[in-house]
């Protein structure tokens, strides 16, 4: 007898598939489990589809901030994620005020801590290195081992005004004394030239808002793409797509895609006002718009859920496998015509649209249809 069973599900590639899970973990996974039984069984009729839950690596989502802030819950496991990073909203000044406020959530919270000691708490909170304080940062993760992940370096010009790459720099050798954790940085107008950023980060470093459509972005006026980008995405340089207010663009997504620079990861770079007013929303409809470029649902699937995982050092979630986190996202992808707008107001028509029925999060259920029908 299992705590709970999901039976006649789909996964991505549209195989049959049949899930037990045992408290946090899951238990089996099979095409069929024959004779099981379970406290709660979830019988989806073999149309609707399962997946490892969603992980969305960058949002902001500290409700005691000012500039960048949200529920968690709200990024979270009300629109089928059940695992988010905060990138870099806090610093060690903050951080562990941050991790408290999240252990209510029914959401998995995670974060990058800043690479400056205050967080976001204004736009250029690298304009003064003298925030950069290394010890400070190595104690707060001493403390916090299981929930930082990673360092967050913001290098755009209205963040680092004229400090150029310092901040990554320091980032990438501050990570390394803290095990070998993967820096994000986070990219926009120069300076600091993308050149000079990409040159910096290592294999496992990971640039989020990678398909800008930003003048110091991948793609050359002439619709190229630099070889500097081609260089560091071969050498390991993970590539996310931290969509966000203004970072994510249709056609520089697409002649990446066309070129074979693939986001290994799928981010919202989420808050409440590009959740509320767009061009974000959800996680969802970042999905969608991926499908809408031409990306198959296996992929998208796969950009938020063991991209995500592996890049952040998340080995127990992101699988469907037994002995992985029981965390679980049920949706439907259902033909119909809806309207997707990138961050510099183009817009695409999708013909798929992916609706989030059910999260499930460390074991427990939590079904949707009240909040999406
Ligand atoms: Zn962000």
């Amino acid at each position: 007898m299992y705590d709970v069973l999901i039976k006649n599900a789909l996964t991505a590639r549209r195989q049959p598939i049949e899930i037990a899970l045992n408290g946090n973990k899951i238990a089996a996974v099979a095409t069929q489990l024959v004779g099981a039984t379970a406290q709660q069984v979830i019988d989806l009729h073999g149309a609707t589809y399962v997946s490892a839950g969603w992980i969305d690596d960058h949002v902001h989502c500290d409700e005691q901030l000012t500039l960048y802030y949200d529920d968690p819950d709200e990024d979270g496991y009300k629109t089928g994620v059940t695992t988010v990073v905060d990138a870099g909203s806090t610093g060690a000044d903050n951080i562990r005020d941050f991790y408290q406020r999240t252990r209510a959530k029914i959401t998995n919270v995670y974060a990058l801590i800043n690479i400056g000691r205050t967080g976001i708490l204004a736009q250029d909170e690298l304009g003064d290195l003298s925030k950069i304080d290394r010890d400070a940062l190595l104690a707060a993760h001493h403390e916090l081992p299981d929930f930082i992940l990673g360092i967050k370096a913001r290098e755009s010009h209205s963040v680092v005004v004229d400090n150029g790459i310092k901040p990554l720099l320091a980032a990438r050798s501050y990570a390394a004394l803290m095990g070998g954790l993967p820096v994000m940085v986070h990219v926009g107008a120069k300076p600091p030239e993308l050149q000079d950023i990409l040159q910096a980060m290592g294999p496992g470093d990971i640039l989020t808002h990678a398909y800008n459509g930003k003048p110091n972005g991948m793609v050359a006026p002439d619709g190229t793409i630099h070889q500097f980008v081609y260089d560091a995405y071969d050498r390991g340089v993970i590539f996310d797509v931290g969509h966000g207010t203004d970072s994510f663009n249709f056609r520089t997504m697409s002649i990446a895609r066309d070129h074979g620079l693939d986001p290994q990861s799928l981010s919202t770079d989420i808050y409440h006002r590009n959740r509320e007013d767009g061009p974000v929303v959800n996680m969802a409809t970042t999905m969608a718009k991926m499908l809408a470029v031409g990306y198959t649902l296996p992929e998208v699937i796969r950009m938020v859920t063991l991209a995500p995982a592996q890049n952040m050092h998340l080995l127990t979630k992101g699988r469907l496998r037994p002995g992985a986190d029981a965390d679980l996202t049920i949706f439907t992808v259902t033909a119909g015509e809806q309207p997707l707008t990138d961050a510099n107001g183009n817009t695409r028509t999708g013909h798929a649209i992916i609706t989030p029925r059910t999260t499930i999060v460390g074991g427990k259920v939590y079904d949707l249809e009240a909040t999406h029908d």
